[in-house]
């Protein structure tokens, strides 16, 4: 088992949602990472418990990231740096965009995970919106200048996804038991990859529900397997493993749905319970209208990724 950093408390809640259940017609459980008690919650605390527990043992000391202005990655990467000693620079925009899916920019009402970025000892880096490549690029460059400056540096993936993410959820897979369908909402792959890994031939079926509209997004979760399969020894994904529904995207990334909108009005007025619009609104509209079809009568756990501090950034 790779080196860990105890960060969040799990196992999460899972938990029946009877009156979802009753009004939908089918099973519906929710796995609660919105719950993790680290830094508000969400489901990169997961996967920070093991890129920390890596970073540490190999004695980095600089980290260098990269997302939107609202990430949930961001945001918790840089206060897990803060209670490790490690110096956490984060290059942002505030709308990042895949060539040939630029959208108008959606306004903002406030902030929500920038504002509590400037709570942490994060170091931002704020760029004009461009593509994702260019995001990457500057945040290459960054890292260079800093190992220039003679730091021992750390490029740490979007969204935390490579092997160590991917890993903590195979780990959170074992939480979460019974289950007939696992839907979640699925963007830089390593919550999809764990967990598809981690039931891959059990009676549990899992449905992401992209927050992306790429389509080339499915060769990076394939390739992301390979990396988690060299770590637990066992074969990596091929793209039918893989359940992707790219119908609940909306705009576009970062960018709310009216579906969504929808979603988490409903969710929070029949259980008591918020989503964020950017993902876990998008997949719970998509396991809504699956309801009526697809997962009719059957046992389903919403797994919910948390994001709740984007609430206060869109309107
Ligand atoms: C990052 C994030 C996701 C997507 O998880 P990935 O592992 O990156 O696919 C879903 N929901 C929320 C709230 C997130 O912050």
């Amino acid at each position: 088992m790779p080196p860990r950093i105890p960060l969040i408390l799990a196992p999460t809640p899972h938990h029946r949602l009877h009156r979802v259940s009753e009004d939908l017609g089918i099973d519906l459980w929710i796995k609660r990472d919105d719950l993790t008690g680290f830094a508000i919650g969400g489901n990169k605390g997961r996967k920070l418990e093991y890129l920390l527990g890596d970073l540490v043992q190999r004695g980095i000391q600089t980290v260098v990231t990269c997302g939107s202005t609202e990430s949930n990655f961001v945001r918790q990467l840089a206060l897990a740096c803060d209670m490790s000693g490690i110096e956490c620079h984060a290059v942002l925009m505030e709308q990042p965009f895949e060539e040939g899916y630029r959208v108008a920019k959606w306004p903002r009402i406030g902030e929500g995970n920038r504002r509590l970025n400037r709570l942490s000892g994060l170091i931002t880096h704020e760029l004009a919106d461009g593509t994702w490549d260019e995001l990457f690029a500057a945040a290459g460059s960054l890292s260079a200048e800093l190992i220039a400056q003679g730091k021992r540096v750390e490029n740490i993936p979007i969204g935390g996804s490579c092997a160590l993410g991917a890993y903590a959820f195979y780990e959170a897979a074992t939480e979460v038991t019974g289950a007939e369908v696992v839907v979640h909402a699925s963007s830089s792959g390593s919550t999809q990859v764990g967990l598809t890994m981690a039931y891959r031939g059990s009676g549990t079926r899992v449905i992401g529900i992209s927050c992306d509209p790429e389509p080339a997004l499915l060769d990076d979760f394939v390739s992301l397997s390979a990396d988690l399969g060299q770590l637990i020894q066992r074969p990596g994904l091929v793209r039918s493993d893989l359940d992707l529904r790219y119908e609940f995207v909306g705009e576009g990334y970062g960018v709310p749905s009216p579906e969504g909108d929808h979603a988490l009005r409903y969710l929070a007025q029949t259980e008591g319970i918020y989503l964020d619009p950017i993902y876990s609104a998008k997949a719970f509209a998509g396991l809504l209208d699956l309801s009526k079809n697809e997962l009719a009568g059957k046992r389903v756990t919403f797994w919910h990724t948390g994001g709740l501090p984007a609430l206060f950034a869109f309107p």
